[in-house]
């Protein structure tokens, strides 16, 4: 990714910053132009809580160059509280310990390294809760 692209989506990847419809109150994780409840195209920015549910996982054991520090990885889906299920991976937890439907929480982590040119990006994971 490089870096004007990696600027443009700090809120979304720092933040969880997606938007909701100023009609229905639909959420939406990535942002969206248009509500995909009731197509209305009025929609205010959404700061997500973070928290959510883990929907489904999968263990990656090979992964592309970036990524490949990182293995082995969980990809999760996740279902927020506020309703989008979205793609993210799981940190702090070892995968035998992961289970369907156990509460998850938002951290920010290092998400990858694009080795030649040293650009280090970092953006949402979840982990279980800390409390
Ligand atoms: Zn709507």
């Amino acid at each position: 990714m490089d870096i004007p692209r990696s600027w443009r989506l700090r809120n979304q990847r720092y933040l969880l910053e997606g938007n909701a419809c100023t009609s229905c109150d639909k959420k939406h994780f990535p942002p969206v132009l248009v509500c995909s409840e009731c197509k209305s195209r009025d929609l205010r920015p959404f700061t997500f809580s973070g928290k959510g549910k883990l929907y489904s996982y999968s263990t990656v054991y090979q992964a592309p160059g970036q990524f490949e520090a990182f293995v082995p990885y969980i990809v999760a889906l996740v279902d927020l509280e506020e309703g989008p299920r979205i793609t993210t991976q799981l940190t702090d937890i070892s995968p035998d310990e992961v289970r369907i439907g156990m509460p998850v929480e938002k951290v920010i982590r290092k998400i990858s390294e694009e080795g030649e040119r040293g650009l280090i990006l970092y953006g949402y994971k979840f982990r279980p809760p800390v409390d």
